[in-house]
């Protein structure tokens, strides 16, 4: 058996030691490969509704950085806002998976995403030292932004990146902790799918790897049948499948994502299923693919 047939083998608790032994050789090659690496996970909304989710995603993070990675998430927080909007008696309409953003709804998803959801990533990841930095598109010039359409309100397209805020937390070691809310030159903020947002960055850095955690098992042939996962594809036939409507909602904008990401230089992206514990480091970390893979040429 290998770690990624069994989760569970993979943190050692109540195996003998010689299986826990293999676990960690399996995954030699692949730390000594992507030392160094910049690797770029996104958390989605969903995968962070569950506390103890959360705290496995930052133990792989640190485990990541630990064995010389250099991890930067950044993350959504779809129904955490959702969630404030119904307290405040509001309720959102969705276009192709983005947010219809007024003025309100921009204001709440703002102090969700950076002063709620990016906090508690921050503090779940510094509870294993205080590597973890916690920032805004808008911080540091990071994520210049403009409307994408009258209609969708203040929901965001990125102009540019600038990543030189994230090069020099690299450079001190720090673990970035992007939020997805970016400005444009006059200061005005906007909502941007944190997919888009993890594409836009993992390009500008060169990334290795682009890892979208979500809550399916990855892309899916037909989004009702588990398996009809997609172990593999190229850039052009997840296009086509964008194109004939296989891809429908929230996986729209991460579908392009993982296109615009692999077409920027970053050799793979990978939608993964958040609510396996530990997916990451199954991904990373051992022989057996997981979920979906996107890379230029396909399998
Ligand atoms: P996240 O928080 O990860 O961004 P989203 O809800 O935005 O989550 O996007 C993931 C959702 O996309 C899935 O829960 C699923 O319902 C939907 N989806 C639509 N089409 C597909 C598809 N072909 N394969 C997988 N998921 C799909
Ligand atoms: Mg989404």
């Amino acid at each position: 058996m290998t770690a990624a047939d069994d989760p569970e083998l993979l943190l050692g608790r109540g195996f003998a030691p010689e299986r826990r032994a293999r676990a960690l050789v399996e995954a030699l090659p692949y730390i000594k490969e992507f030392r160094g690496a910049v690797v770029l996970v996104k958390f989605g909304g969903n995968a962070l509704t569950d506390e103890g989710m959360a705290r496995t995603l930052a133990e792989d993070v640190v485990l990541l950085k630990s064995v010389g990675m250099r991890p930067i998430v950044v993350h959504g927080g779809g129904p955490q806002i959702g969630d404030l909007l119904a307290r405040l008696g509001k309720q959102s309409e969705f276009r192709d998976g983005l947010r219809i953003t007024d003025a309100e709804t921009l204001d709440v998803a703002r102090m969700v995403l950076v002063g709620k959801v990016g906090r508690d990533i921050v503090g779940s990841i510094n509870v294993h030292g205080a590597d973890a930095i916690g920032l805004s598109g808008e911080d540091g010039g990071l994520i210049l932004a403009s409307a994408r359409h009258p209609d969708l309100g203040f929901v965001g397209d990125i102009d540019s990146v600038n990543p030189g805020i994230i090069v020099r937390l690299l450079a001190e070691d720090m673990i970035p902790v992007v939020s997805s809310i970016g400005a444009d030159e006059s200061g005005q903020a906007y909502n941007i799918n944190a997919d888009t947002v993890a594409a836009a960055v993992a390009g500008a850095l060169e990334a290795e790897k682009v890892v979208y955690l979500t809550d399916v098992p990855g892309l899916m042939t037909d989004v009702h049948d588990p398996d009809s996962l997609v172990a593999a594809i190229s850039t052009s036939d997840l296009e086509a499948m964008i194109a004939d409507g296989t891809v429908t909602g929230g996986m729209i904008p991460k579908a392009q994502a993982c296109i615009a990401a692999v077409t920027a230089g970053a050799r793979s992206a990978h939608m993964l299923d958040g609510r396996v514990p530990h997916v990451l480091l199954l991904e990373l970390f051992t022989d057996s693919g997981i979920g979906t893979m996107v890379t230029k040429e396909g399998p």
